[in-house]
Order: C-alpha cells, then sequence, then structure tokens
C-alpha cells in the first residue's frame, strides 16, 4: 500500500495565537515530546512569514484532526513556557473579547501579557539579589550617611535583599555599588520567589453607617456565586469602605481581589488606602510602570502572590489563580473604554469574568452610566444605594447663572466673583473648572474676522502662552508661530477670543491679587513631581483658587473647598453626541463632589446660556439619579443605546469620497438582511470631517438584537476589511462610547 506511514504518523500539532493582525490561529508542527510537554496558555516562539513572533497556545489539536490544505504547516521554533501562564479562564475571557470586539485574537491575547513576555524573555527573570560579605564594615561607611543607611539595612537581612525592595526603602543601587566597590556586599541572580504571602489587617475598619452595613452584608451574600452590583453612593458617602470591608471578607478566604480603578485615578493617595488597610503584596498594574515593574506586578498576580491587583483598564485581563471578588470603581469613567485598537469596555469584560468565575463584582459610582441603570432595570444587576455623606459633611447646593442677563467681568458672572471673594475672606478654598487647556480657544482679527485654523484639521488653533507664545491644534499636535498680522488683510490686531484656562489664570490673578491661583492642567502638571507638589499645596488650610481642567474633576479631596464653578457647561449640552448630557451631568455632579467634603457646606455655580435645559434642570432641582430616569426614558422613546446595540465605522482616507462610495456599498450590503432590524445611520462625514489632513466618515448600525447584530456583522466586517482600498483605514468600535 502506499504511503502507508501516512496512517501511523501522527501528527502532532498546536494552534497558535500569533501577533498579527488577522483573524484566525495558525497551526504549528511539533515533535512527539513537544506534544507531550505543550499546555494551553503557554508561549511558544514560532516564525509568521518572515518574522520571529511569540505566541500563545490555545489549543493542542487532535492527531488526527484535519489539515487545511492552504497552508504548509511549520515547526515550531521554540516551546517557551512549561506550564500555562495564562490560564483557562482568561483565555476564554480573551476568546471571548476577540469575538465579541470583532479583533483579531492574536492581537487581543497579546494586550493580556506584559512587554517582556511578548518579547519571549524568560519567565523567571533572575532577580538582583544584594548580599552583605564584610559582617564589619562600619569603619568603612563612616564618611557617607546613605552608604551607613544601605550597610544598615543589609546587614538586617543575612540571607540577601531583592534591589527593588531596597529601592523602595529608598537606597539607591548607585549607594549598593558604592559598597560593592569596597568589597562590602556583592550583586548576585536569583530566582524570584513566588509563593503567596498572608493577609493581615493594618487597620481597623471603621464602623460602618446602616446603608454601608447593609451593601457589604448583601454583596457577601453572594461570595461563591456571580452577582454583578451598582453601589450607587453620593461623592464622600463612604462606597470605598464598603469596598475594604468586603475585600476583607474575601481576602479573609484565601482569595484576591482585583480593584479596576480609572486612568487618572491610580493616585498615590488611592493606593495608600489600600495599602494602609491590609498588610500583604498589593500589585499595582497601571501605564506609568516600565516593563519589569510591569512584569514583577503581573507574576504577583499570576502566581498567587499578591493578594490584590490594583490597576487601570487593561488589568481585567491579568491571570489571577484564586480571584474572589472584582471591584470596578467610577465605573462610569470613559477610560474604561480602549478608544484604539482593541477597542474593549473593561466593565462588560470584567461582569463576563466575574461571571466565568461565579465571582460577585461591584461597580461603584455616585454617577453611574445610563448604561448600568439600565442592566438594573433588567434585572441583571441589583442596585445598593448610600444616600449620606459619612462623618458630618453636607451635599453642596447647585446654583445656575444665566450668563445671557448676569453683569460679567472677564467672562465670569459679578455674583460669582462676590461670592468667591467672601469664602476666599474667610480663608476657604474655591474651584473653578473649564474644560479647555491654554490660553484662548480662537485667534481672531479684529478687522476682517479671519481666524486662525490649523492648515490639516477642521479646527481652529489654540493660542498658547507658556512656556512661550504659540498656536497649538490640539487634534493633530501642529505647532505654529503667532503671527504678526492678519494675513487676509494685514491689519496688526489680532486678539485671542474665548476663555482657556490661562487667560482665565491672568484674570484671577487681577480680580485677587491677594491670593493664590493654582492652575492644574495637562500642561501645568506634565514636569514629574509636579502634581504632588501642587496637591500638597492643596491640602494645606489657606485660601486659594483652584483653577483646572478635567484632572480637577476626579475622585480627589479637598477639604477647604467650599465654593465650586464650573465657567462653561454648555459645549457639554450642544455636542452632536447622544451621551453629551450625560457626561456633563456627571461632570457636574463630580466637580460638584469636591466641594464642602471638609466642615463647610459647599455651593455650585454652573454659568449657563441655556439656563432654561430640561434635563440640567431636573439634575439641579433634583437629583442625578432623577435625571438618569428622565434620560433612560428619552433613550428608550429615541431607541438609543441602551435600548439598542451600537457599531460604528470610522473610515478614514485622503478623500472623503472614496469612503462615502465604499462604505455606501458595503452598506447595501447589510440591507438585505431585513429580518436584522437594523437601522443604518450614514456614512455621514465625521464631526470633525478633516483631522491631521485625512477626511473622516462614520457609519452607525443600531439593532436591538444584539446576538443578530453581532452574527451579520462578523462575516459582513471580515469581508469589508479584505476589500478596502490600500490608504484607507476602517475600524469598528462595538458598543461606541463616543461618535467623534
Ligand atoms: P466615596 O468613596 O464614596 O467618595 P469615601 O470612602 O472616600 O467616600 O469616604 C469619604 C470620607 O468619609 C472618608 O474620609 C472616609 O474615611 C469617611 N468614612 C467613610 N465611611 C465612614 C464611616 N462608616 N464612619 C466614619 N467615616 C467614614
Ligand atoms: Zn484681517
Ligand atoms: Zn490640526
Amino acid at each position: 500500500m502506499p504511503n502507508s506511514t501516512d496512517h501511523t504518523t501522527a501528527l502532532y500539532r498546536v494552534r497558535v495565537a500569533v501577533p498579527v493582525h488577522l483573524f484566525d490561529c495558525f497551526d504549528y508542527l511539533v515533535s512527539a515530546e513537544q506534544y507531550e510537554q505543550a499546555q494551553v496558555g503557554a508561549r511558544v516562539a514560532v516564525s509568521f512569514g518572515r518574522q520571529n513572533l511569540v505566541g500563545i497556545v490555545m489549543e493542542k489539536l487532535a492527531l488526527d484532526a484535519p489539515v487545511d490544505p492552504r497552508f504548509k504547516l511549520k515547526p515550531i521554533t521554540e516551546l517557551l513556557d512549561d506550564r500555562a501562564i495564562i490560564d483557562a479562564q482568561v483565555l476564554q475571557l480573551l476568546k471571548w473579547s476577540a469575538q465579541y470586539y470583532q479583533f483579531p485574537i492574536g492581537e487581543v491575547v497579546q494586550s493580556a501579557l506584559p512587554a517582556l513576555l511578548r518579547q519571549g524573555k524568560p519567565y523567571n527573570l533572575l532577580a538582583r539579589t544584594w548580599k552583605l560579605l564584610d559582617l564589619d564594615a562600619e569603619s568603612k561607611v563612616r564618611r557617607s550617611e546613605r552608604q551607613q543607611e544601605a550597610y544598615k539595612v543589609l546587614k538586617l537581612h543575612p540571607v540577601g535583599t531583592a534591589e527593588n525592595i531596597l529601592n523602595m526603602a529608598g537606597i539607591e543601587t548607585a549607594t549598593l555599588k558604592a559598597l560593592e566597590k569596597k568589597g562590602i556586599c556583592e550583586c548576585v541572580l536569583e530566582p524570584q520567589d513566588f509563593s503567596p504571602q498572608p493577609v493581615q489587617m493594618a487597620q481597623m475598619p471603621l464602623k460602618a453607617n446602616p446603608e454601608q452595613q447593609h451593601a457589604i452584608d448583601h454583596v457577601l451574600k453572594y461570595k461563591n456565586k456571580y452577582q454583578a452590583f451598582l453601589l450607587d453612593g453620593l461623592t464622600g458617602s463612604g462606597k470605598t469602605e464598603v469596598y475594604l470591608q468586603i475585600m476583607q471578607q474575601v481576602l479573609k478566604q484565601g482569595k484576591q481581589v482585583l480593584v479596576l480603578v480609572p486612568e487618572i485615578g491610580l493616585t498615590p493617595q488611592t493606593i495608600s488606602r489600600f495599602q494602609s488597610r491590609f498588610q500583604c503584596n498589593i500589585a499595582l498594574l497601571h501605564s506609568g510602570l516600565n516593563d519589569s515593574k510591569r512584569l514583577q506586578a503581573w507574576q504577583a498576580a499570576e502566581t498567587g502572590k499578591a493578594s490584590i491587583v490594583l490597576g487601570t483598564r487593561s488589568a481585567i485581563y491579568t491571570p489571577m489563580p484564586n480571584l474572589g471578588l472584582i471591584i470596578l470603581d467610577e465605573e462610569h469613567d470613559l477610560s474604561f473604554k480602549q478608544q484604539e485598537g482593541f477597542r474593549y469596555h473593561a466593565r462588560d469584560v470584567a461582569l463576563y469574568r466575574a461571571h466565568l468565575q461565579q465571582c460577585p463584582v461591584v461597580l461603584g459610582s455616585a454617577t453611574p452610566s445610563i448604561d448600568s441603570y439600565a442592566l438594573v432595570d433588567h434585572g441583571k444587576m441589583q442596585v445598593l444605594e448610600l444616600n449620606q455623606r459619612a462623618g458630618t459633611a453636607l451635599m453642596p447646593k447647585i446654583h445656575i447663572l444665566d450668563l445671557k442677563v448676569a453683569q460679567k467681568q472677564h467672562g465670569i458672572s459679578l455674583h460669582l466673583i462676590e461670592e468667591m471673594k467672601k469664602r476666599l475672606e474667610r480663608k476657604e478654598q474655591v474651584l473653578i473648572f473649564l474644560n479647555r487647556r491654554g490660553y484662548a480657544p480662537v485667534l481672531i482679527c479684529d478687522s476682517c474676522g479671519w481666524q486662525a485654523q490649523c492648515p490639516y484639521c477642521d479646527a481652529n488653533f489654540t493660542v498658547h502662552r507658556q512656556p512661550y507664545q504659540h498656536l497649538h491644534c490640539h487634534h493633530c499636535g501642529t505647532v505654529h508661530r503667532l503671527p504678526e498680522q492678519c494675513p487676509s488683510c494685514q491689519h496688526t490686531e489680532l486678539k485671542p477670543l474665548g476663555m482657556g484656562t490661562g487667560k482665565v489664570e491672568e484674570h484671577l490673578n487681577e480680580l485677587f491679587p491677594d491670593f493664590d491661583v493654582i492652575r492644574v492642567d495637562r500642561d501645568s502638571t506634565s514636569r514629574v513631581g509636579s502634581w504632588q507638589k501642587i496637591y500638597d499645596k492643596i491640602q494645606k488650610s489657606e485660601p486659594a483658587i483652584l483653577l483646572g481642567t478635567q484632572m480637577l474633576a476626579k475622585g480627589h479631596h479637598f477639604p477647604y473647598v467650599t465654593l465650586v464653578a464650573i465657567l462653561d457647561i454648555d459645549s457639554g449640552l450642544l455636542s452632536v453626541d447622544f451621551r453629551a448630557t450625560e457626561r456633563t451631568a456627571q461632570l457636574i455632579v463630580q466637580v460638584a463632589g469636591r466641594a464642602g467634603r471638609g466642615e463647610h457646606k459647599g455651593d455650585v455655580y454652573l454659568q449657563t446660556l441655556r439656563p432654561d435645559h430640561a434635563l440640567l434642570n431636573t439634575l439641579v432641582k433634583d437629583n442625578y439619579r432623577a435625571f438618569a430616569k428622565q434620560t433612560l426614558q428619552e433613550r428608550q422613546i429615541a431607541m438609543m443605546p441602551p435600548y439598542r446595540y451600537a457599531a460604528l465605522i470610522r473610515c478614514e482616507s485622503k478623500d472623503q469620497s472614496l469612503n462615502t462610495d465604499f462604505l455606501q456599498k458595503h452598506a447595501a450590503y447589510l440591507r438585505q438582511y431585513s429580518d436584522l432590524n437594523l437601522d443604518i445611520w450614514g456614512p455621514i462625514p465625521a464631526p470633525m470631517e478633516r483631522k491631521a489632513g485625512r477626511y473622516q466618515s462614520h457609519m452607525v448600525l443600531l439593532s436591538a438584537d444584539r446576538a443578530r447584530l453581532h452574527y451579520y456583522l462578523r462575516a459582513w466586517w471580515q469581508n469589508l476589511l479584505s476589500n478596502k482600498p490600500s490608504g484607507m483605514k476602517v475600524t469598528l468600535d462595538i458598543d461606541p462610547q463616543e461618535l467623534s
């Protein structure tokens, strides 16, 4: 019989998720021995085309599984791990995410790995450990205080201490090297210790008030099964205390807790609240870490060494062998949705992960998203309310200032200026919020009305005066000199129009020469450590005016602020995005929450040209929940999310008609499926049509039937991608959070 060996030679293969922008996994050959060793969830080095890549084994194929004749099978280059470094559950989560967000599995899987593991570095990197050689070296370090300090610490730990721990204790590597030169100590490379560390309480919990106790008890009823909770509590009502007490019970069972916070929320203050309550290993995962720190934190989570994992969005994919609880704080925050590439929403992924793990998940906010309220309405989430501020602090009162009739100076109502004066004279602080950095949003010619526009975007240049006079496009980053005369009429009077934080700072200094104006925005805090300095200043009980953007709105505790003003809420109310009013309401409540957290009652002033705006009035006269209820009704009538499911297709190229023709043609194809009840909006030009010299077009798909929408979308989207002309970029955003 010809080729009889073909039947007896088993074909050992593994299916690998390779980091390439393609939707499939790829099969590779392995030896019988490798097949035995290979674990699903372990890394392998493979060649792909001409590249050498690191992939993850997704499946060990049965020996008689059919072979895809289109591809010539290649052997793997190397097996990199002898065990799964991504556990089955996280693999399942990643597969689900790739499907749900219609993003290539190989790239999705990569986003769950720290950079060093993505690059194929060995799992157990050897840690630099310092050991003392000379136990009698006091005299050799007498001249340097730093060396004395380092010597003392080394002497306490005869078996040696990891360099990163010494660094954390303030002992610099340079000092250790100086000691090494003198022959006092040596650096050895040792494997890291991943053994779990016990949890101890470092601080007693506070006595929970009845609402807090109810929330804690209720969540703990679900210790070992899936349930989603919405902790809906005013700012300062003690949500964090509720998290801590639930965590305490879960940690006591020997389980791990995953806490997700917004990008901007992972401040030293947040970290220290967790550290000062629990004495245990806390793995911090955020974008500011260098590669080796990130790897260490990830490994602490993955091995079970860390009991608490505290991180931003992407930490949702961290493997944790004993996960028992997920907490997502400030769940309404936009930073939980990735806005580039793999556009997942960590909140939705968290719900699915808790479901896989059969553990509770708690979403907390003072301004829950409308999406979460809808889940509560549909019985998919239980709501727990906290209606009192903890301690003695009272809720601030909100006042609307009608800019159409108000007398103003420099764009600030005189009434507001008076009120600010009163607070400052009482030695209290005031906070002025304006979400527009730079000096002024427009440079205009007094004589002919010409405005300085970015040549590459449909947008005005912003005028900046610091660190020097220049024009800056906030959309593409282009920087220009300030023109000396109008290019259109040669007039030399060019004026900055409108207010940015820079200009308001100038005015405030003029209006209140006796008080400090502290500006907090991306420009004033870009230097390392400057935010900390500003923060320390704010924590002192001295009168001051805090002026800032978004950065000031989140989670911070400013005990001396008793007046908060938002100078312009209208840009948020007038936006084309259906979520704009939701975002504005959240911003108002969050900014307002900074007022009166100490002993004094706070006041909040909103400047607007639309004092009659219905939703705004509901928010001010009633509260955020009433606002949310009304918004839900409006969304239901308009059949907008969360009452229908959306997918946004963005198309970008150098030629707008190319975009619209292309989208038009593909939309026609989808329209065949009338059973889908699909609404197709567009294609229309994006709100900002031209950005960085390229034209953008949008198309929105809406359907009440999520499963069918996704089913049809899958084939359609992959077909669209493979037919797109070169030079065009198309992206798909499932459950988009922003329509711009
Ligand atoms: P939130 O997270 O809801 O904004 P926090 O947890 O930060 O609120 O609580 C606000 C303040 O109230 C904090 O200073 C906190 O220590 C305090 N606090 C919270 N719960 C209690 C309690 N049960 N008893 C006394 N003080 C509390
Ligand atoms: Zn002019
Ligand atoms: Zn631009």
